[in-house]
């Protein structure tokens, strides 16, 4: 179905697939588990149409202001080369997909993955119009990475199956203030069932 696939000028963008915020993590979101074959489905077609995938990592300093210990709301989480930071291991990643830490400096608490990255510039450079976008924390960095990406003026497609919040309360208000920013919410077309 048109505008339900991947075309020329388009990238998968994956935010924080990473192991603290799914089971055994210290920030798992609720049934985080679910989007990780959806992934794997968008990958493994981005691949075949020579997609360009992005994988978004929060990569933080030790004593990163955002951590409790140091004042700020969140448990220790994506300590940069701990293995809470990997990306989940059953994401099925390719070798040369185009890995973009955020968070990096001690007081860099954006959750966007556009804020201080150059992900934009980036991404123009290439040529790409229209982002793909799926991951967590669906209320938090999922939000904000699709609003600056419609900022800067990218198309915007939220993989609706592929994001998951880490407070299911807050996921209406969430998909709403993405709509409203000019955001579709889009699943994979179903399979196509000819009878013959
Ligand atoms: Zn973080």
């Amino acid at each position: 179905m048109a505008g339900r696939q991947f075309q020329q000028g388009d990238a998968l963008l994956l935010l924080d697939v990473q192991r603290d915020f799914f089971e055994g993590g210290t920030t798992p979101v609720p049934d985080g588990e679910e989007i990780i074959p959806v992934l794997n489905d968008w990958i493994s077609d981005a691949r075949e149409r020579r997609i360009p995938i992005i994988a978004v990592r929060d990569w933080h300093s030790a004593y990163h202001s955002s951590f409790r210990d140091v004042g700020g709301e969140w448990p220790v989480h994506c300590v940069q080369d701990t293995p809470g930071s990997f990306f989940h291991p059953a994401l099925r990643l390719p070798h040369d997909a185009i890995i973009v830490s955020k968070g990096t400096a001690f007081d860099d608490t954006c959750h966007s993955a556009f804020r201080h990255t150059g992900l934009a510039n980036f991404l123009r450079e290439r040529g790409i119009r229209r982002l793909w976008i799926g991951g967590v924390i669906e209320e938090i960095g999922v939000r904000q990475t699709v609003e600056e990406a419609r900022e800067a003026g990218f198309e915007v497609c939220v993989i609706e199956d592929g994001v998951r919040p880490l407070d299911p309360r807050a996921e209406a208000d969430a998909r709403d203030a993405m709509r409203q920013a000019g955001a579709r919410l889009e699943r994979r077309p179903e399979p196509v069932h000819t009878s013959d």
